[in-house]
């Protein structure tokens, strides 16, 4: 058996995800292969020792924080072995870099892409703004090597079944992220299972052409009125993404860009292209919607989109820090709702009576309000607002989690959406692949 570091001082560093909630683990595995990483599993097994498994903890939902026991860290199931196979470990940035160097591309693209893993991306089912044309991580993975609870490896795709029975619910008909996936076999299983099943050791992921060239846009709407007329007809023209920063996302990006106009909200959109980028059908939309033409950036290179992704990926780094300065958790949402009930919900978002930040994939009607609550009354409060508007999203047809998962922030969210007898069914689909119910305790569901 691979030997556990036991120096609080080094576990330290791993206690903590992007929620900056904080847990405790008395020891932590770091393996390097998928053998090493079966011994420790069926260790844990024998040993009835709690196992929490964390990549690059950057999950919003406190899923990889461990709350005692041991922690396994896949830092170093890092090996890129060909474009289509990866480690877990693998940070899912460096590994799309080098598939684009070879002409070739891997959507999925969390704003995280440069700091979370591939494996993490897989237990997660990330998402991102090109999840809008491309879809989340799970069609993008063909196969997985993974460990399971009991230590067993297995090789799964989409003809290997599932050797429990798998709850069937319906998910909502919006993109989500939360519970079980009523899946029909053990690869769609496992993709966004949250480290609740087994580890992701090593994936096969599929790939496609990268597009010739990609028109971006910064542009500015000064009404909201503006914004729900131009969502519908932007959808036509099939952009690759479109995302959204509110009045007070723009505030805080003026602190890094000074020139950024007053506006209700401003759209980031993407339109891959061959031959000369099509502006003038968006401009026509956009004059038509009263966008702020003379302020609208457009960018045809790849550098100028790097530097607007910058400026995007500033945001959920922004809140955090600002999270972090008052010593409080996460409470940002994570609800994507039906396209016809998007106002709906922007109009609760309004009425939040907290200073919050909203930003997201709008294209896809999945936003993220970021509630910043300046201490533990307000964190409080915050959370029960919190609550009030997921029961809102789900009655509206909505979900809970639209790609940060459920982890151990947000259960009491999930059973809003998921009937309690689709959850006992998880639980007994848990403890058949799990005896000992070590991995991922209190993840999910209790
Ligand atoms: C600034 C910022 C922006 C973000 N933007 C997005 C976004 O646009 N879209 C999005 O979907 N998410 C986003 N996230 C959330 C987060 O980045 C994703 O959920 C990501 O997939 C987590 O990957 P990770 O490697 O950090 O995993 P961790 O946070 O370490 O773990 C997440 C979960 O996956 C499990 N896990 C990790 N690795 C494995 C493995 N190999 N096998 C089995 N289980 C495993 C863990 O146990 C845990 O339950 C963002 C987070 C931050 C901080």
């Amino acid at each position: 058996m691979i030997e556990p570091v036991r120096d609080p001082a080094v576990i330290e560093g791993y206690l903590r995800d992007a929620s900056n909630l904080l847990g405790h683990a008395e020891l932590l595995f770091r393996p390097a292969s998928t053998a090493e990483v079966a011994e420790v599993l069926r260790w844990c097994q024998r040993e009835g020792m709690p196992l929490t498994v964390a990549a690059r903890r950057t999950s919003t939902t406190g899923a990889p924080v461990p709350m005692g026991g041991a922690l396994l860290s896949t830092e170093r199931l890092a090996t890129v072995h060909s474009l289509t196979e990866v480690d877990g470990g693998v940070l899912l940035g460096e590994y799309q870099s080098t598939v684009e160097a070879s002409g070739r591309f891997f959507p999925p693209d969390p704003t995280s892409r440069h700091e979370c893993s591939v494996g993490g991306a897989i237990a997660c089912n990330a998402s991102g703004s090109r999840t809008f044309k491309y879809g989340p991580m799970r069609p993008w993975v063909e196969s997985v090597e993974a460990v399971l609870a009991d230590g067993t490896v297995v090789t799964a795709d989409r003809d290997t079944p599932v050797p429990w029975p798998v709850p069937r619910w319906v998910e909502p008909a919006v993109k989500t992220a939360a519970g079980l996936y009523p899946a029909d076999n053990l690869l769609d299983l496992l993709i966004g299972s949250e480290g609740l099943l087994g580890v992701v050791t090593r994936a096969r992921l599929r790939l496609t052409a990268l597009p010739p060239n990609v028109l971006t846009m910064l542009v500015f709407l000064p009404t909201r009125e503006g914004l729900l007329q131009f969502l519908p007809r932007a959808r036509a023209l099939a952009p690759r993404c479109i995302e959204s920063f509110d009045r007070q996302a723009l505030e805080l990006i003026r602190g890094r860009v000074p020139d950024v106009p007053t506006a209700d909200c401003a759209l980031l959109l993407e339109i891959e292209h061959e031959g000369e980028p099509p502006i003038e059908p968006w401009f026509d939309l956009l004059s038509d919607v009263g966008a702020l033409l003379d302020d609208t950036i457009v960018v045809t290179d790849d550098s100028g989109r790097a530097r607007l992704h910058a400026v995007r990926h500033a945001l959920p780094a922004s809140v955090n820090e600002i999270l972090i300065q008052n010593g409080v958790q996460k409470v940002g949402t994570d609800f994507a709702v039906p396209a016809d009930r998007l106002g709906e919900l922007l109009a609760l978002y309004d009425a939040v009576p907290m200073r919050s930040v909203c930003f997201g994939h709008i294209g896809d009607s999945h936003l993220h309000k970021n509630l910043l609550p300046r201490n533990a009354e307000e964190l409080a409060a915050a959370r029960a607002l919190y609550f009030d508007l997921a029961r809102a999203a789900v009655a509206m047809g909505g979900t809970v989690s639209g790609e940060h998962g459920i982890g151990r922030l947000k259960k009491s969210h999930l059973a809003l959406m998921v009937p309690p007898e689709v959850i006992d069914g998880w639980r007994t689909l848990k403890r058949q692949v799990d005896p000992a119910g070590v991995l991922g305790r209190g993840v999910m569901f209790d």
